[in-house]
């Protein structure tokens, strides 16, 4: 076993302070590298974003119109970073995107594994990712997307339960019989529950506590929708879980790309570039400024990227580093707490439990979620994939420590878990960590959403905290990028910097929610709250 090799997932860390520290200066040099701006603008390799397109190949199906000649330049290579750029260069602009890391992929990009790659953190695409299904089929992937049936498990006191079924739900002994008789039922009236509440103004805890009780709150659903929102869970508007349980609902079939997220990550770079437009990794944004009606991007090591218009998907406090003084009073104010992931992938010689999920509940582990990766995508290279995760701030303690403390300790506490497993099992172990993950979202957030536009600029947003009330996850991001060239799409065309999105298009994802019940999700393995 190695348990000594870790390392972290974290470029949007090293972005963060690193932005602090090599951050371009008044005069426009950039620190970090020496490499005069003012020497490269307009003039340099950067100074024209994207190469040189005939028309032929705008569809003009982003944006509406084609965006021929629009100089975009897309701050993140991150999925929603991907899909902005993908229907950007289709739509005939200019495109650029800048990756601070040497890979793409952000939250879902991937690291190599005896000759092979494997993602840093567990992702699967839902039945109900309409969105992220749509842009699959645009490069030709939907049908590589293989779909299974998948069982969860609940691992309470240390001991193992299956989680899937009425049946289970009746054997389940950690609540007593008449809190599982209440639990199924609620569960099954809980849409209609929600029905004319405002949910968005509901703290979750209040509105579980109130129809579930003290007891299965506090046993059950605090530790397992909790674990994503640290203590600050009960406060997190119950829109949130309603939300979730809509992008889960009825749901144990998941899916996951043939050849792993790295071939649609892949494929996306492919048909940016297809398109004209140019992908840089190892291109952290250091500055950016609004020069009239033009941007200057300041990347370490590339000079300077001039654009008529930049979409940026990096997480908020990130952009505010980067941002010049001007520029960032206009960003606005939103100042969410995020929690980071701490999540270790072994590397067994043989399978669990055939779980794809279970949250580890009182079991003396650091971690509170197993994700048994190989029982949706097969075992790979003869190994077992699995995940254990935590949740937390990028300032606590667990986050700072060492990633080969933290693969020693959580592979004694998985082997402990597990009566089946001993450390002989473990082939491997690596540990990674990204500190924003999940934006910590204010009662009432929906009327304190930031808008994607800063009026004025030409900046466009599209982060985290602009999917809320949907989940984080690579549909919603997809959904995100798709609404922000819109914008983007509709400014160009009035030849003006972005002003504010019509009402109707902002809310019209949020239309399309459609709440299934908690027990649909638990009862048939959907219910996965380390989800994103
Ligand atoms: C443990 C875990 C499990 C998950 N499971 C799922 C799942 O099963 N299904 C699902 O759909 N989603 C899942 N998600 C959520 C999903 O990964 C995210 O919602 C999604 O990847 C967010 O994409 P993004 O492009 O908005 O942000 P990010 O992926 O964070 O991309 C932002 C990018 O910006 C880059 N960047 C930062 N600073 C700079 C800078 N200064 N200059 C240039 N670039 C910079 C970063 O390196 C990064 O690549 C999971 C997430 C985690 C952490």
């Amino acid at each position: 076993m190695r348990d000594d090799v870790a390392a972290t997932g974290d470029a949007g860390r090293d972005a963060a302070t690193g932005g602090a520290r090599e951050r371009a200066t008044a005069t426009g040099r950039d620190t970090a590298t020496g490499a005069g701006r003012d020497a490269v603008a307009g003039t340099g390799p950067d100074a024209v974003v994207g190469a040189p397109r005939d028309g032929s190949a705008a569809d003009g199906s982003a944006a509406g119109d084609s965006l021929s000649g629009t100089r975009v330049a897309v701050l993140g290579g991150g999925i929603c970073g991907l899909a902005a750029a993908h229907r950007l260069a289709r739509s005939g602009a200019r495109v650029t995107l800048l990756e601070a890391s040497d890979q793409l992929g952000g939250l879902g990009t991937f690291f190599p594994w005896r000759d092979r790659w494997v993602e840093r953190f567990y992702h699967c695409v839902m039945p109900t990712d309409d969105d992220l299904l749509d842009l699959l089929g645009d490069l030709g992937l939907r049908d590589a997307v293989r779909w299974r049936p998948t069982r969860m498990g609940m691992v309470v006191d240390g001991r193992h339960f299956p989680f899937n079924s009425a049946a289970d739900l009746l054997r389940f002994t950690p609540l007593p019989l008449h809190d599982r008789l209440r639990f199924g039922v609620v569960s099954l009236l809980l849409r209609r529950l929600g029905q004319g509440k405002d949910l968005d103004r509901l703290r979750t805890e209040d509105w579980l506590r109130g129809v579930y009780g003290d007891r299965v709150w506090e046993r059950l659903l605090a530790p397992m929708f909790g674990s994503k929102f640290g203590a600050a869970f009960g406060d997190v508007p119950a829109l949130y879980l309603w939300q979730r349980l809509g992008r889960e609902s009825n749901v144990s079939v998941r899916g996951y790309p043939e050849g792993g997220y790295r071939a649609v990550i892949d494929a996306l770079r492919a048909s940016v570039e297809a398109s004209g437009g140019v992908v840089r990794t190892s291109a952290p944004v250091r500055g950016l400024e609004v020069d009239g009606d033009r941007a200057l991007v300041a990347v370490a090591g590339h000079g300077t990227v001039e654009a008529d218009r930049v979409v940026s998907t990096l997480p908020l406090p990130v952009l505010r580093e980067v941002a010049d003084d001007g520029l960032a009073r206009r960003i606005p104010d939103v100042r969410l707490p995020y929690q980071g992931v701490v999540n270790a992938l072994f590397f067994l010689r043989r399978p669990l439990s055939g779980h794809y999920w279970a949250p580890v509940v009182r079991s003396g582990t650091d971690f509170d979620g197993v994700i048994e990766m190989s029982a949706l995508a097969g075992p790979f290279d003869g190994r077992h994939l699995v995940y254990v995760m935590r949740y937390t701030d990028r300032e606590s303690a667990l986050y700072r420590e060492d990633e080969g403390r933290i693969a020693a300790r959580w592979t004694k506490q998985l082997v402990g878990l597990y009566p089946d497993l001993t450390s002989a099992d473990v082939d491997d172990v690596r540990v990674f960590k990204a500190p924003f993950v999940e934006p910590v979202y204010p009662l009432g957030y929906l009327a304190k959403r930031p808008p994607v536009e800063v009026g004025g600029t030409p900046l466009l947003l599209a982060t985290t905290a602009h999917v809320y009330p949907s989940v984080t996850s690579w549909n919603s991001s997809v959904a995100l990028a798709n609404r922000v060239v819109g914008v983007l799409g509709d400014a160009v065309r009035r030849g003006s910097a972005v002003h504010r999105e019509p009402a109707d298009r902002r809310d019209s994802a949020d239309q399309r929610r459609d709440a299934g019940t908690l027990a649909d999700q638990l009862l048939q393995g959907g219910g996965d709250p380390h989800r994103g």
